[in-house]
């Protein structure tokens, strides 16, 4: 059970066109807490028929949506951000309780989720066109951008709240309406956002949420032609897999994909502040996140004082549930990714690499809970270096030159996050001008915000989120050619 202060936000019911619903059939899936296997709550697990009536609702929503002044739809967004802040404590509870990650990044969670509903209110008023200059006289050239029409949105576990605030923000601003299809292991989240955004004024049909069979409802959300518009966070693999699906009505895709960052230490790197960086970016949510650092790229001369001192710090961070305040790592999300990081240090292991911290790895009978490692003299042959590993796992690889660790890092199929540590200008301009990444954090390990452009190129994705090109994706042009003009 989960102790909420405002219990209307656990409705465990699926919401569509303005209704708090079962599925067709009455199907329901258990949500479990990763830390303990307790089952918290079960919601609907629907399928094709209630997605499809969920299109022509969204489509229905939006005739009267997008007439709304954007000023008008700022004002319903202002309240729904209101509302996400004045319950970060009980949203925070219901997000660890089923994601697993420490209270306190919860919190920290629910804020930055919200800060993407503050700022694509502010944005709704600032969606503007261009007049441009006329070739021909007797005619005047204008551009509107006008709301895409019915959006998806299909989202991970990792980030439960806001990776929907991420695409809902701007699609609400823009006059869109959207479905919203949370990940199975965390709708629990996704629902108590949805009753806020009710509560805010958001009107029947243009927020749902369809919780259930995940090829049935992103087949029907991909195949049907009201969709207009797909965003999807999630693996590479299933990203490929909806696009794919999306080509045949030529939907705008937006794909914010996997990661294997470089977290890049020069000898001339100021050492603490690179271990500080380093854990921010490799540990955070327990190393499962589309940014954490996965490969730890660092220079000979400060190789052996930076591992030192890392393992150090990784050795004192708190694993326990996520309830408790003193926990810096929660749970991984399953014990099948417990697997599969335990895996690849085994891998690791058996071809060289040497593990610098002391804790031992596994102490967890339940699989749920791994103590954080640091592994060095990793090398290219390993899965380490090619996968990504979302576990908290540190793997260190040595490079001696900036041409080498540019190439080092470059040498990968993806390209979202990246990170470097110098106090040399040259080596900033020089490395974070090759690096082939959409986000290049220099001396820091945290770069999100919801002012800031978020997405990556090549396998990581497809579009931006947040910032003033976020909502670009939610839009489409139309030119207008005024003729006849005396
Ligand atoms: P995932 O397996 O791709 O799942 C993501 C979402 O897609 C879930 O809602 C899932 O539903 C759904 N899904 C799975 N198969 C589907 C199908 N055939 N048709 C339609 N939907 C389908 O990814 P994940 O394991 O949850 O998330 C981890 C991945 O997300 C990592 O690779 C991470 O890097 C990436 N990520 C990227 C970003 C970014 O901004 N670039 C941010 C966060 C995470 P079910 O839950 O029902 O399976």
């Amino acid at each position: 059970m989960i102790d909420l202060t405002n219990k209307d936000l656990m409705p465990n019911l699926c919401l569509i066109d303005g209704k708090w619903c079962e599925a067709d059939q009455g199907d329901r899936v258990n949500v479990t807490n990763p830390a303990t296997g307790e089952i918290l709550a079960s919601v609907p697990m629907m399928g094709k028929a209630e997605t499809e009536r969920a299109v022509l609702a969204a489509h229905s929503a939006g005739k009267a949506w997008r007439q709304l002044t954007g000023k008008s739809r700022a004002e319903i967004l202002r309240r729904w951000f209101e509302l996400l802040l004045a319950n970060q404590d009980d949203l925070a509870k219901i997000l660890s309780a089923e994601q697993g990650k420490p209270i306190k990044e919860a919190k920290g969670e629910i804020a930055y989720a919200a800060s993407f509903v503050e700022w694509f209110a502010e944005e709704a008023k600032r969606v503007y066109g261009d007049v441009i200059p006329e070739v021909m006289p007797g005619t005047r050239l204008t551009v509107r951008k006008e709301p895409i029409g019915v959006c998806a949105a299909i989202t991970p576990w990792n980030f439960p709240a806001a990776m929907i605030t991420r695409k809902a923000g701007p699609a609400l601003a823009a006059g869109c309406t959207i479905i919203i299809k949370p990940a199975t292991q965390t709708p629990l989240t996704a629902i108590a956002l949805a009753v806020l955004s009710e509560q805010a004024g958001v009107p029947a049909g243009v927020l749902q949420i369809v919780n259930g069979r995940s090829a049935d409802i992103g087949d029907t959300l991909c195949a049907h032609p009201l969709v207009r518009k797909l965003s999807f966070t999630g693996s590479t693999e299933v990203g490929r897999l909806l696009m794919r699906q999306c080509s045949d009505n030529i939907k705008k895709v937006s794909l914010e994909l996997g990661g294997n960052a470089p977290f890049i230490v020069f000898d001339d790197a100021n050492l603490d502040k690179a271990v500080e960086g380093a854990l921010i970016a490799k540990y955070r949510n327990n190393g499962q996140t589309c940014v954490c650092a996965n490969r730890i790229l660092v220079q000979d001369g400060i190789y052996d004082r930076f591992a030192a001192k890392l393992a150090d710090a990784v050795d004192r961070m708190v694993v326990a549930d996520g309830s408790n305040p003193r926990a810096d790592l929660g749970p991984l999300i399953d014990t099948k990714a417990y697997a599969s990081v335990s895996g690849m240090i085994d891998e690791a292991l058996a071809l060289g690499a040497k593990q610098v911290t002391k804790r031992e790895i596994h102490t967890d009978p339940s699989q749920r809970f791994m103590n954080p490692v640091v592994l060095s003299g990793a090398t290219k042959e390993m899965r380490v270096y090619r996968d990504e590993i979302f576990g908290p796992v540190a793997p260190l690889f040595r490079f001696y030159s900036i041409e080498e660790a540019i190439e080092l890092a470059n040498d990968t199929e993806f390209g979202l996050a990246s990170y470097l540590y110098t106090s040399s200008i040259n080596t900033y301009i020089q490395v974070s001008e090759a690096l082939e990444y959409g986000m290049v954090g220099v001396n820091t390990g945290l770069i999100s915000n919801e002012v800031a452009p978020f997405g990556g190129i090549k396998s990581s994705g497809i579009g931006r989120e947040g910032s003033k090109y976020g909502i670009e994706d939610y839009l489409e042009i139309k030119y207008v050619c005024l003729g006849g003009l005396e």
